[in-house]
């Protein structure tokens, strides 16, 4: 007898065929089968008579088929064709390339007919390709809600429908409990067996949203609990290092510009958690260009003058040298030492690097991973800064801050995300948000074009090329796969010499480039040298080239909606005015929604809302970039009320039993282990 462990194969049906095809949706076990939630429902319950059947539209006919269906063979395509009856009318309909589907209607006898109706040229109705289910020995049809699964080529949903109800049948009794039961109750939550077949095959929708509501629970309560379990065993709470004010005089100085009223604010926050005894855990959301590098270099300040050292950890080299640089710029003519460590260094740089980190001559070190890599001692760390955290996952962070002794955290994230997701999310920080621009700003003018377009958009940019500023050019990455990415991206700055921007310098940027090659590429460019940078989302996160003032978006449909914001701050952050053009020939209106929200706004919260809100679930932390584990059936928009019973179970639970040892809740403990969730939480 099969259980949840036991392979997909031994459920009926499966053979070595099927099993792979499975295989490549992560579905090993029956378990596997179960936790693949379908996408969404298609109502089957309610029938329409022929006469009332609308264009393009899923309908449900209950129709007898009076002859016999007949195969016709035109231009080497097998038609099959049959009329069917009901009282309000008939009706044809069609199957092409399918020569079988004559034998699955009878004469004589009524069927359901799931599909479309079409009006063809000649104004005929027809239903084309319609599935076809029996009705009962009375011609009556009991209809269904039936699940549509997100799947791969090769399977198709009338084949995993019935390897679900297979596993159901497999999982039998196995399937067991672990919300503790005061929670299940105090929630009214479905059982889990019964949720996991309601969820598969929806006896009524009153079952099925009850079914939903409960794994929905599940799976962010899951998190939710996780997340806290790290809390309590990174010992919140407990103390920091006590950093002394100092005079931030100097630091003001030196800097380039005047703190805004809104980095003042989030500077005090930061300040006063340093300055405590406690331990900082802090988080600075702030959009895309708000000024977040400062705030962190005041922190970095005030740490050094205590004494003690400061760690700024990026998620790319790029990125990290461009810290460095910035870092240098102003802390040199303090006196300060600004250090880089990263992967690709020479061994005697390294050695270096490290010696100098060691014995405390840096006071400040800028780098990427290699910093929290075995080997990196530091001499006292007090403060760990991450920079557009979201890559890193929560043990990395751990990692960091172990280096030195109860070391104060901040982390950076131009991710806006509404707060009370926000608090959810990030649950073991505090939330300091930089909610305003730096003054002069100016909004940066958005189109969304068609193709047609380019050679408009050529000449656009070359004139501003003219005017001295410059240009990125981002093209979707087709898979995710740098080899194809990066023959794209070369293959596209070719195409451009045939344009009136032949004449300009380009240089291309990709994942596949040395982090060498892309180091001297990027400096280029922001010296000016190189006057249309060609690249893939390597550029996404943090560039900085006041400069650069046009950005074009190859198949903008590509790029979820904060990627596209992120993508657009790359410009506007000089004194000159800036364009971003999305391109796309996309017209599916998840797309055209997408881009109106671009061209019409450019507030970060804003547009991660809409985000949220045009993303179906798994979408949402789905892509790699947020590194969160992507959620499987839980909508974080739709399902807020969901997630803030989630929240208050799980922090109930964690201050009766912060780390799981309570007997009632082994089984719980045993399922957040078993999904590894602690490992996979990015934030
Ligand atoms: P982000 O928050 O996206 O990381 P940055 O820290 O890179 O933003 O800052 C974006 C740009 O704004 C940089 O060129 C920076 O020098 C500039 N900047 C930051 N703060 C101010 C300010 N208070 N006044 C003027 N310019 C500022
Ligand atoms: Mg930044």
């Amino acid at each position: 007898m099969a259980d949840l462990n036991s392979p997909v194969s031994e459920l009926k049906g499966i053979g070595s065929g099927r099993a792979k095809y499975l295989k490549k949706l992560n579905i090993e076990t029956v378990g596997d089968v179960l936790n693949h939630y379908p996408r969404e429902y298609e109502d089957r319950t309610a029938v329409t008579p022929i006469a009332e059947l609308s264009e393009d539209e899923n309908a449900v006919v209950v129709a007898r088929v009076n002859d016999e269906a007949k195969n016709s063979y035109i231009h080497g395509m097998t038609i099959t064709k049959a009329r069917i009856y009901d009282e309000s009318g008939s009706i044809s309909v069609t199957w092409y390339n399918q020569p079988y589907a004559k034998n699955n209607i009878k004469a004589g006898q009524t069927y359901a007919f799931i599909g479309k109706m079409t009006v063809r040229k000649n104004g005929q109705r027809e239903i084309q390709s319609p599935e076809v289910e029996k009705t009962d020995e009375n011609g009556e049809w009991r209809g269904s809600i039936v699940p549509i699964y997100p799947l791969c080529a090769g399977l198709s949903q009338k084949v995993f429908r019935k390897i679900a109800a297979e596993a159901l049948k497999a999982a039998g009794d196995s399937i067991n409990e672990f919300i503790p039961t005061d929670i299940r109750k105090k929630y009214m939550l479905a059982e889990r067996s019964f949720a996991l077949r309601n969820i598969h095959m929806p006896e009524n929708e009153e079952f099925l949203r009850l079914a939903r509501e409960r794994l929905v629970f599940e799976e962010l309560f899951m998190l939710q609990t996780a997340l806290l379990r790290i809390k309590a065993e990174n010992g919140f709470g407990r103390k920091g290092i006590k950093l002394k004010m100092v005079s931030m005089k100097p630091f003001f100085e030196s800097l380039p510009f005047k703190f805004t009223d809104a980095q003042t604010k989030v500077f005090d926050e930061i300040s006063a958690d340093m300055t405590s005894g406690g331990i900082m855990n802090r988080l600075v959301q702030g959009d895309v260009g708000s000024g977040k590098t400062a705030v962190a270099m005041a922190a970095a300040y005030m740490t050094v003058k205590n004494g003690y050292q400061a760690i700024m950890m990026a998620p790319t080299e790029v990125l990290a040298v461009q810290h460095f640089d910035s870092f240098k710029a102003v802390f040199e003519p303090l006196g300060i030492n600004v250090a880089l460590l990263k992967g690709g260094m020479k061994a005697k740089e390294k050695r270096e690097a490290l010696a100098k980190i060691s014995s405390g001559e840096a006071d400040i070190i800028v780098g990427t991973h290699a910093l929290i890599q075995s080997g990196v001692e530091f001499k006292n760390a007090a403060l760990a800064i991450t920079d557009e955290q979201h890559r890193f996952g929560v043990r990395q962070r751990q990692s960091l801050s172990d280096k030195g002794e109860s070391t104060h955290v901040l982390v950076m994230t131009a991710t806006p995300i509404p707060r009370t997701l926000a608090l959810i999310l990030y649950g073991d920080l505090d939330i300091s948000i930089i909610d305003s621009l730096p003054p002069g700003r100016q909004q940066i003018d958005t189109f969304a074009v068609n193709t047609g377009y380019r050679e408009r958009i050529y000449k656009f940019a070359d004139k501003e090329i003219e005017k001295g500023r410059q240009v990125y050019i981002i093209c979707a990455m087709v898979e995710e796969n740098e080899k194809i990415e990066a023959e794209s991206v070369t293959e596209y700055s070719e195409s451009l010499k045939n344009t009136v921007l032949g004449k300009r310098n380009t240089a291309v940027i990709h994942g596949r480039m040395k982090p060498d090659e892309k180091d001297s590429v990027l400096k280029a460019f922001a010296e000016g040298k190189i006057d249309i940078l060609v690249a893939t989302t390597v550029i996404e996160v943090g560039i900085n080239v006041p400069n650069a003032t046009v950005m074009v978006i190859e198949n903008a449909e590509r790029f979820g909606l904060a990627q596209l914001h992120q993508l657009r701050g790359r410009v506007g952050r000089g004194e000159d005015k800036s364009y971003c053009i999305l391109i796309s020939d996309n017209k599916s209106s998840v797309t055209r929604q997408r881009l109106k929200t671009m061209t019409s706004t450019t507030d970060g919260f804003k547009i991660s809302e809409m985000d949220l809100k045009l993303r179906g679930p798994g979408e949402f932390f789905g892509t790699r970039q947020h590194g969160i584990p992507s959620l499987k059936i839980a909508n974080l928009y739709r399902d807020m009320d969901i997630l803030k019973d989630a929240q208050s179970a799980a922090q109930h639970l964690a201050e009766c039993d912060p780390k799981l040892e309570k007997e009632e809740n082994f089984d719980l403990r045993r399922e957040i282990d078993r999904l590894s969730l602690d490992e996979n939480i990015g934030i």
